[in-house]
Formats: structure tokens, C-alpha cells, sequence
């Protein structure tokens, strides 16, 4: 599966050759220009690396790290910064930034930090995970692969947003437990969230269109009145 990586950037020329010099290299960029559409591209997709640019017309790259770790992401960022911004590179690392490339730079360069940053996660990532594959109830039709992040229904992919992904995790975890949203929105983000029970109610939707799409005889998500849901996974 291809990885996918995000731009923000407002300068669409440096947009364009990254997404160039991405997509030539095999991976799926993908772009935005401000700090609002990079939150909501976040909600919504699973993004294996992410590039901001620190002047940003509704804020600063800074900022939207800072919102973006607090939301729970631990995924990889590189900064783009202007040259002579030597105190935002110390910034950027200091809160948790991954690596950053000075302005001009060719987006080579940017290629390469991301294929080492990506690396340098997917190790962390392997050697901090306690858990491989959980092992898979033998009656599940479903199974999360942890080191993939992809969830899958008798051996298919399901093709999830974030939010779903996490959802589903959490679920498959603990069949038949009931959780109340406010555990579902601490699961998925973070217990500082500002989410309200309603965002859940709106994932657990889409969510369920998709797995009648998958088996349209079975209701998977069991919603309990005043509480919250369950997933229950009976054949
Ligand atoms: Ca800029």
C-alpha cells in the first residue's frame, strides 16, 4: 500500500514539486494550504507523514502541531522553514517535530528525510509494539493488523478514515463492551478532546454504512440507549 503523505503548504509552486517529486517516488501526497483543511485532512484519513510549512495563512506550523499532538497523532512531521529561521528549527524539533528542510531546497532532499523519517518510525514502531497482530478470535471475520494499520473482514482490507480505523481497533479489542462515547472519543483522540458525543455518533454512521456494504445481514455496532455501543462479532 502506498503511504500516504500530506503537504501544507500555501505556496502552490513548492506544493507542486513536492507532490512531483512524491509521487514519482511512490508515495500518495496529498495537499492542502492552511492549518483548518490539514486538521480536517487528519480526521479523516490515516497520513503516514505529514509536511508543514511554518508561515501559513490561518496560523503557523507550530500551532498545528501542537493541535495535532494534542489530538493524540504521534504521526511523523518535517518542517519547512524559511532561511535564517535558525530559532523555529529549535522550535520545531523541540516540540516534536521529526526533521526540517530549509528553504529553497530541492525537493530531492525532501524526499529522502522522508523516506529516513518513515523508516526511523516504522522501527520504533516494531520495536515498542508490545502486541504483533492481535490474535485473532477464531470465529472473527475481522482482524487488525497493528503493524499495517489496516483492519480487515474475512482477509479484505476495509477501506477506513481515521477515526473509523481507531473505532474499529477499539472495538475488535473488546467485542461485546459496551463504551460510552466519551471512552470512544478518549480512545480515538485524546481526553482533552473537544469532540462531542455527536462526532461520534456521526463516525459510528459512516462506519456502520460500511460494514452493511460488507455484510448486510449482520449488525455489527450495537447501539445502547443513554450509554453508547458495542461491536459484537457473532457468526
Ligand atoms: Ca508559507
Amino acid at each position: 500500500m502506498k503511504q500516504t503523505i500530506l503537504i501544507v503548504e500555501d505556496e502552490k509552486e513548492i506544493a507542486d514539486t513536492l507532490t512531483y517529486a512524491l509521487n514519482s517516488e511512490g508515495f500518495d501526497p496529498v495537499w492542502v494550504s492552511n492549518c483548518k483543511d490539514a486538521l480536517l485532512k487528519l480526521e479523516d484519513r490515516l497520513i503516514d507523514l505529514a509536511i508543514f510549512d511554518v508561515g501559513l495563512p490561518d496560523g503557523n506550523g507550530f500551532e498545528l502541531l501542537k493541535s495535532v499532538r494534542q489530538q493524540g497523532n504521534e504521526l511523523p512531521v518535517l518542517f519547512l522553514t524559511a532561511r535564517g529561521e535558525e530559532i523555529d528549527r529549535i522550535v520545531g524539533l523541540e516540540i516534536g517535530a521529526d526533521d526540517y528542510v530549509t528553504k529553497p531546497f530541492s525537493p530531492r532532499e525532501v524526499v529522502t528525510r522522508v523516506k529516513v523519517i518513515l523508516k526511523r518510525s516504522e522501527k520504533q514502531a516494531s520495536s515498542t509494539s508490545k502486541v504483533a497482530d492481535l490474535p485473532s478470535d477464531a470465529d472473527s471475520d475481522f482482524e487488525h493488523k497493528t503493524q499495517q494499520r489496516v483492519i480487515t473482514y474475512q482477509q479484505q482490507a476495509i477501506d477506513l478514515t481515521r477515526a473509523e480505523y481507531e473505532l474499529m481497533a477499539t472495538f475488535i479489542a473488546q467485542p461485546e463492551r459496551v463504551f460510552s462515547r466519551r471512552q470512544l472519543i478518549e480512545n480515538i483522540w485524546s481526553s482533552n478532546h473537544p469532540s462531542d458525543d455527536r462526532a461520534i455518533d456521526t463516525h459510528i454512521k459512516t462506519l456502520r454504512a460500511k460494514l452493511k456494504t460488507l455484510n448486510p445481514h449482520t449488525e455489527f455496532i450495537i447501539t445502547h440507549r443513554g450509554f453508547g455501543y458495542s461491536f459484537e462479532n457473532q457468526n
